[in-house]
């Protein structure tokens, strides 16, 4: 008998009427002869209506209460459910992250998964429950305090227990039958992919696919642990994201496409820090200031200084909740350093262009490039990886961007193939 691990999103659990049919969904898979393990999020918008509770209470709650807070989400989602299965017939058994095992680092809000401990579920599982468990949340190793993943985090906590747990696939149901080659809500004619490296789904999910969390695809990766993708609204095969592009045979990288998606991100803001003067560890010092400040950084260019002047400009970008505090710590080093300003503008958008094929056909950049530029759209920064080309534009040419590269390398499908059936993409 295999073991079986699904995820169910907030939109899939977002009423009564919604568990019921979870609730089924989760019972066919049994009676197929499984064992069944399911992670669950919080239902609908709970969590940001108790984000934002807490903010009507205070504008900084410590960041262990809004843990504590924030878990109740998943714990209703879990309690509910369980309750749908058992009058199916069926029995479930319950647990939140701290009784399942899910082991985490200390750092509130956006913790780590170290460890999972299942003992609790295999036991359950060997008494011939469904196993329920609360998404998103853990328990830290060093504190004992109770923790959260970071937004969207169930889907780490599914693909953790698929790992733990030795399970055959980890299925993550949504509200969309998939991954798309784009965000259908910008893209109506994107197209589901069937099939998927983890390699470019990291990209994809890195650069602002919120089909999937980060970190459930670096851990699948990591455990290579099959992840399938689909739709709790409809019984349609989703994609299926597993192997790594490195084991792609010559024949299959001929028949593979070369472009999996575009991605768009409008999350992140642009800092420039005008006039640094061009000389040996300037720049260390500017990024050890803003390291200081646990802001995360994406894309960073230095311009070429000007002869006359021997002065740069240093651009990097930056998720926007960062803003702030990076422009508080550069801020502090002015006078040290000498620079001349500080530019901020969070009115910025970035499209990334992903897929492994890219390897291995010349051509891809001029082609990106060209699209935008038939299309009025300004490039400000660029950054690319192995499989990945990323700008920065307006934030307000995002969707026209997003289209006209899609429509350039002929990922436009015939017919709609994507249906949003939650609205939420979670
Ligand atoms: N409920 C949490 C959130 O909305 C976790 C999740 O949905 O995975 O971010
Ligand atoms: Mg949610």
């Amino acid at each position: 008998m295999g073991i079986v691990v699904q995820k169910y999103g907030g939109s899939s659990v977002a009423d009564a009427a919604a568990v019921k049919r979870v609730a089924r969904r989760i019972v066919e898979a049994k009676k197929a002869g499984n064992d069944v393990v399911v992670a669950v999020s919080a239902m609908g918008d709970t969590t940001d209506d108790l984000l934002a509770l807490a903010e009507q209470v205070s504008p900084l709650p410590p960041a262990r209460e809004l843990d504590m807070l924030m878990t109740a989400g998943e714990r209703i989602s879990m309690a509910v459910v369980a309750m749908a299965i058992s009058d199916l017939g069926f029995s479930a058994r319950s647990f939140t992250g701290s009784q399942a095992g899910v082991i985490t680092d200390s750092v509130h809000q956006k913790a780590k998964i170290i460890d999972v401990t299942p003992g609790r579920i295999s036991t359950a599982l060997e008494e011939g429950h469904i196993v329920i468990v609360a998404g998103f949340q853990g328990v830290s190793q060093d504190t004992k305090e109770i923790t959260t993943l970071g937004r969207g985090g169930t889907d780490t906590t599914a693909v953790a227990l698929a790992a733990a747990l030795d399970a055959d696939v980890c299925e993550i149901y949504t509200d969309v039958d998939g991954v798309f080659t784009a965000d259908p809500r910008i893209v109506p004619a994107a197209r589901k992919l069937d099939r998927v490296t983890y390699e470019e789904m990291l990209e994809l999910a890195a650069c602002g696919a919120k089909i999937l969390h980060l970190r459930c695809v670096e851990y699948a990766r990591r455990y290579n642990i099959p992840i399938h993708v689909r739709s709790s609204f409809s019984q349609l095969d989703g994609t299926v994201v597993s192997g790594s592009i490195e084991d792609r045979t010559q024949e299959d990288s001929m028949e593979q496409a070369i472009i999996a998606g575009v991605a768009h991100d409008r999350s992140e803001a642009k800092i420039t820090v005008v006039g640094v003067p061009d000389k040996v560890g300037e720049a260390a010092r500017i990024f050890e200031a803003l390291a200081a400040a646990q802001t995360n950084l994406d894309m960073i260019v230095q311009n070429v200084s000007a002869a006359a002047t021997n002065l740069t400009d240093i651009s990097f970008t930056l998720p926007r909740g960062d803003g702030q505090a990076a422009m508080a710590a550069l801020a502090a080093l002015q006078s040290e350093i000498g620079f001349e300003s500080l530019l901020y503008n969070d009115q910025i958008g970035k499209i990334s262009l992903i897929g492994a094929g890219m390897r291995s056909h010349p051509g891809i950049t001029a082609k990106f490039f060209g699209a935008l530029a038939s299309a009025g759209v300004n490039i400000s920064m660029i950054s690319t990886s192995e499989i990945r080309i990323s700008v920065v534009v307006e934030e307000s040419q995002v969707d026209e961007a997003v289209r006209a590269t899609h429509t350039a390398f002929d990922l436009d499908a015939t017919e709609v193939e994507a249906v949003v059936y939650g609205g939420t993409g979670r």
